[in-house]
């Protein structure tokens, strides 16, 4: 049975290359019918908060990437918080010093900074000068009881190259001496991260570690700590990393990189998931929109590129606007409330129809949540300003007249419907023998305050007569000069 899991360590929010890695995890797992596991990685006491736990599972669930083992839902191979596992790494760490295969180190900081001068100065990459491996394990116990600080480190002897076979990647080599006399227990009593990933995938018997690129480099260390505890390798995948237009890393500078980001931006979460399985994996034929049903059914870990994955948020942004004109209205309904609380907008006293109606009507032209709720604001407020730009060209003395000549027209009117605005507006143009542009544009700056809009005839229908009217004559008092 295929068992993957994803491990992010809670220092921050869910990046989205975490996310990609959580998604790639969890489609591998649904293809093979296996089980997805989230294992949250918080043994850097320092850098791990629970708060930044929670958010990272907030983001996946709200992504819909459920995981079927971990916090929350729990599982037989738990607890699965690596805090709550120290005991467990500890009988390891107990198990390979009386194997005499790891060893007390006391070696101060300042020892090895020492050492680490001299390999500079002789211009050869440090290794630990492994001294501490001829103290003998009575004299280590007797040091350790006399409150000495030790780490624990593996007693390496790697002389062959070692080879991970990545699914991905294919063969890579390592050199045997990438595989020091490296740190599992550090002298605060926590175990390192190499350590407890191997003790982990075992114990819960991970088969596939489908994990970021920049853990390639520690795959030879755990390759050698499976093989000293006795335990099987799993199969490995290293994904490719994700780099911003430039080529360089994607951080902040790059705008929004975390999920928590994109939702407060507007994005949906079809589209997050689609445009992160774009990254570094294609299901063919140039297809940009995937669903993630399809995804399951298509995917394959051996189709995932080798190369690094271009971020690029105007692909993204597109994604987005295709399925949020795809999204069922009273879905979209509901994901806009939150939208229109926070940018102040207040909906309680319209009907549910006239909003939606709205909704539909704007997201024509718009791409995220964020620009449908500043796009729909002159729906549900009256005190908008008017674009500059808008006040010079169509706030003009005639134009304002020809508005002032409109209201009777259009106040005549009995079923206030496009169709009749419409025929009213380019009746009234026709009889001045202008075009319809010239008293479209002034109405539409004078009922919406913006210039570019969905269609006018629309908006006017949606706003109904009095308020059409009241708005025009408002900018009426406002713009013109006697
Ligand atoms: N905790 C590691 C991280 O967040 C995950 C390492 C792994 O998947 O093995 O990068």
């Amino acid at each position: 049975m295929v068992r993957v899991r994803f491990a992010p360590s809670p220092t921050g929010e869910l990046h989205i290359g975490g996310a990609r890695t959580a998604l790639f995890n969890y489609i591998f797992a649904r293809k093979n019918d296996g089980k997805f596991i989230l294992r949250i990685e918080d043994t850097d006491v320092s850098r791990s908060k629970i708060e930044w736990a929670e958010g990272i599972q907030k983001s996946l669930s709200y992504l819909g990437i459920n995981w079927d083992e971990g916090p929350n839902v729990g599982g037989e191979f738990g607890p699965y918080f690596q805090s709550l596992r120290k005991d467990i790494y500890l009988k390891f760490v107990e198990k390979l010093i009386n194997e005499d295969k790891a060893y007390y180190c006391f070696c101060s900081q300042e020892d090895i900074e020492k050492e680490r001068e001299q390999a500079i100065k002789n211009k050869v990459s440090y290794r630990y000068s492994k001294k501490c491996r001829n103290i003998s394990i009575e004299d280590a116990k007797k040091r350790l009881l006399n409150n000495e600080k030790a780490v624990v480190r593996i007693k390496a002897n790697q002389n062959e190259k070692i080879i991970v076979n990545d699914i991905i990647r294919g063969k890579v080599e390592f050199d045997g001496s990438e595989v020091d006399d490296f740190i599992i227990l550090k002298s605060d009593g926590n175990p390192t991260y190499n350590f407890v990933c191997v003790i982990d995938d075992h114990l819960m018997n991970i088969t596939h570690v489908i994990r970021a690129e920049e853990h390639l480099s520690n795959t030879p260390k755990q390759i050698y700590l499976y093989n000293l505890l006795g335990f099987k390798i799993p199969e490995f995948a290293h994904v490719p990393m994700i780099l911003a237009p430039d080529r360089s890393k994607l951080s902040k500078r790059h705008g929004a990189t975390s999920v928590e980001e994109f939702i407060d931006k507007g994005y949906l979460k079809e589209a997050l998931i689609n445009y992160l399985l774009l990254l570094g994996w294609s299901i063919g034929e140039d297809r940009t929109i995937i669903s993630l049903e399809e995804a399951i059914e298509s995917f394959d870990l051996q189709k995932v590129s080798k190369n690094a994955a271009i971020y690029d948020i105007n692909k993204l942004t597109w994604i987005n606007g295709y399925y949020l004109k795809q999204l069922e209205i009273d879905e979209l309904f509901e994901r806009m409330k939150p939208f229109f609380i926070k940018n102040n907008i207040d909906i309680s006293k319209f009907e549910t129809s006239y909003i939606k109606s709205v909704l539909l009507l704007v997201r024509e032209k718009v791409k995220t949540l964020v620009e449908l709720v500043e796009a729909s604001r002159y729906f549900f407020e009256n005190s908008f300003e008017y674009e500059q730009k808008g006040i010079e060209k169509y706030f003009t003395n005639d134009k304002l007249l020809m508005l002032k000549n409109i209201i009777p027209l259009l106040n005549q009117i009995n079923d206030f419907n496009r169709d009749k605005i419409e025929k009213v507006i380019r009746n009234y143009a026709d009889s001045l023998g202008v075009k319809a542009a010239e008293i479209i544009h002034p109405t539409r700056l004078a009922i919406t305050g913006r210039t570019v809009t969905p269609g006018l005839f629309e908006i006017m229908e949606l706003l109904g007569k009095d308020m059409v009217i009241s708005r025009i004559n408002r900018a009426i008092e406002k713009f013109y000069k006697e």
